[in-house]
């Protein structure tokens, strides 16, 4: 693990550590896959946006983050999404295929090999293409070896997992030990406009959703981040900063409002500053922790919902 996971090593050769024997045996029964960038775009505010090609041809994207101390990396868990939120491209897309591990741990090892020097990668956030939960079993795999100490050994606190909220891998979720940050998409603070955003929330209800969260929160250290992507005449009224507050009450909590990235063909509009920060405010008033994320990258299409698996080239 320690070759594969903190030394990047691309062959069984270089695992000086073992008998030759054993070396040989390993690269008889396995190989070590690797996944080339295909393309590397940089934006203005120094987001980087990574598109890679998984052998079978499909496309995925990662993106890289700096801000101040922290450099963050986005992952992508599947190939497309299957969900089809209103506002995002990549539910555009549909889902092709969920990730396998390696091609999810395989984007940290490829763009860590690709910093230059001492530079080091130090949060790792699921929120690139695809719906997590929906692809559960890998993406826990992955998540135990970002965790791990002889592998990637990330602090369980710099790891971030956002996820609509599928119930029945919540619901499972709840049973296990949980070794990462929960954000939930909630981006509605009713059925009635969650729904027409996301059409996952006809199956899957908001206030189950909640009910879950609920449970959770008897564990220590179980903050919930709550994402709400704010889309003009949706649901940015004081009047949904309120119930948002009714809603989220004895949930230890952290609401996120990402004012909306506008794309062609995403039927959406951005709120203004001055709407967003009153919602934001009403929040702060209650008591509440509420920051506006501040998407990044959007002049390469890197922003949050902007990821579609193609390169603007
Ligand atoms: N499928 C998961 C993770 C990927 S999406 C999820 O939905 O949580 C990551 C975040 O980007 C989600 O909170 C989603 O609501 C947000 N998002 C999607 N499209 C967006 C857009 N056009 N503008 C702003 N945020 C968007
Ligand atoms: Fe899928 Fe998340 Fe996009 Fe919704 S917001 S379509 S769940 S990737």
């Amino acid at each position: 693990m320690r070759w594969l996971y903190q030394e990047g090593i691309h062959s069984f050769d270089g695992m000086t550590n073992l008998s030759k024997k054993f070396r040989q045996e390993l690269s008889q029964v396995s190989f070590i896959s690797t996944l080339p960038p295909v393309h590397r775009e940089q934006s203005t505010d120094g987001t980087q946006k990574f598109l890679f090609q998984l052998e079978d041809g499909n496309r995925i994207e990662s993106v890289l983050i700096p801000d101040k101390a922290r450099l963050t990396l986005c992952l992508s868990t599947q190939v497309g999404c299957a969900l089809g939120c209103q506002f995002c491209l990549t539910g555009k897309m549909g889902r092709k295929r969920d990730l396998t591990v390696s091609e999810i741990l395989n984007q940290i090892l490829s763009v860590r090999n690709m910093l230059p020097g001492k530079t080091s990668i130090t949060n790792i956030v699921l929120m690139g293409m695809g719906e997590p939960l929906a692809n559960y079993k890998n993406v826990m795999k992955a998540i135990e070896l970002m965790v791990y100490p002889d592998a990637f050994k990330f602090s369980s606190r710099r790891v971030t997992l956002s996820t609509v909220g599928l119930l029945p891998e919540l619901e499972q979720l709840a049973k296990e030990k949980i070794l990462f940050r929960l954000a939930i998409s909630l981006n509605a603070s009713d059925e009635e406009s969650r729904s027409q955003l996301m059409p996952i929330n006809r199956r899957y209800p908001l206030r189950k959703v909640l009910e879950i969260c609920r449970n959770f929160s008897t564990r220590p250290r179980t903050r919930i981040t709550f994402e709400y992507v704010m889309v003009e005449g949706m649901n940015d009224s004081p009047r949904d900063a309120k119930r948002l507050i009714k809603i989220l009450k004895g949930i230890p909590s952290k609401v996120n409002l990402i004012p909306l990235n506008e794309a062609a063909g995403i039927p959406f509009k951005r709120p203004s500053e001055e709407k967003v920060r009153r919602f934001q405010e009403i929040l702060m008033n209650d008591g509440m922790t509420a920051i506006v994320r501040a998407s990044k990258g959007a002049d390469i299409s890197a922003a949050c919902g902007q990821l579609q698996g193609k390169s603007s080239e």
